[in-house]
């Protein structure tokens, strides 16, 4: 799974629309009955209405119904020297979307990673905090 989901997350880092950083991003996740989801990142003259790679495979994944439980693994990958791990606000939504646990490959094609919420967001605020 792991091999071909960092293949189809660099496939869709070539759709990553990036004129003002330049920095691509890619995203592909897996659901349990085998539907991939792919995501680029989408920038904007307004940064704040960026969207980042990650954010658009897996909203693009809930938007078709599928939920944390659903979601087999996802890779985040990009065109940058090191290797990256997701931003901050990415980190907070994936703790939501993604169960802690839930593999995330990362790679910039040179280096990979694999890692998971627990261990991208120590002390995660969540749902369970608002109760
Ligand atoms: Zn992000």
């Amino acid at each position: 799974m792991k091999d071909e989901l960092v293949t189809k997350a660099f496939e869709a880092m070539n759709n990553a629309y990036a004129p003002y950083s330049n920095y691509h991003v890619g995203a592909c996740l897996r659901t349990k009955d085998g539907h991939d989801f792919i995501g680029a990142n989408i920038e904007n003259a307004s940064y704040g209405a960026t969207n980042c790679g990650e954010r658009s495979a897996i909203f693009a994944a809930y938007s078709h119904g599928y939920r944390v439980d659903d979601i087999v693994g996802i890779a985040i990958v990009t065109d940058g020297e090191l290797l990256a791990g997701p931003c901050g606000i990415c980190r907070q939504v994936l703790s939501e979307l993604l169960h802690e646990d839930t593999p995330i490959y990362l790679s910039n094609g040179t280096e990979n990673m694999t890692t998971n919420m627990k261990a991208l967001l120590p002390l995660m605020f969540g749902k369970k905090d608002l109760k």
